[in-house]
């Protein structure tokens, strides 16, 4: 998404506000596979004196991967984001902490900015829904739907240390 920034460039405190929609994003990596679409942005650029301040938010919709039944599943996006552009080739005030985003000529192309925003929505560990059953680790079907009858093998540690005060209680009778 590119804006045109002639008109806020012009004088400070000037201001202007965009909307565009952008191309469907998918992102594949190794532990997750997701895909954005429906994505609408809403912005307003002001012009600070010193650069070209850009706020506004993400709207759309992502696709996901549980991450304990994997099953795909959707939600709802909308993400604030906001930036600072300065003008190629004019002069950046020395106190920036942050790497600093350039534009050039009269346009701002919002794209990367845009796209890191949405990288930070994606959760470390998806889930379909916060009681997500996962699957069996035995026979690997889906708990949310069916009840296998598998048992788990691993005894609850809270279990375990009954049986070692059950066995203990046991010596000391004998
Ligand atoms: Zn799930
Ligand atoms: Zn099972």
């Amino acid at each position: 998404m590119i804006i045109d920034v002639s008109d806020v460039r012009k004088n400070k405190g000037n201001s202007e506000r965009f909307q565009g929609s952008l191309p469907d994003l998918h992102l594949d990596m190794p532990d997750q596979d997701a895909s954005f679409y429906d994505l609408q942005v809403n912005c307003e650029a002001t012009n600070t004196g010193e650069g070209i301040y850009v706020e506004g938010e993400i709207t759309g919709r992502l696709d996901l991967t549980c991450s304990l039944c994997l099953n795909r599943f959707t939600v709802d996006l909308k993400t604030p984001f906001a930036e600072n552009f300065y003008r190629e080739g004019e002069s950046v005030p020395e106190d920036l902490e942050d790497p600093v985003q350039f534009y050039h000529g009269e346009k701002i192309d919002l794209s990367d900015t845009l796209k890191e925003n949405l990288v930070l929505t994606l959760p470390m560990k998806p889930l379909c829904m916060p009681d997500c059953r996962g699957l069996c680790p035995h026979c690997g079907c889906d708990l949310n739907i069916q009840q296998c009858s598998c048992k788990d093998e691993q005894l609850d540690p809270r279990l375990a240390v009954l049986g070692d005060l059950l066995k203990g209680l046991d010596l000391e009778n004998k």
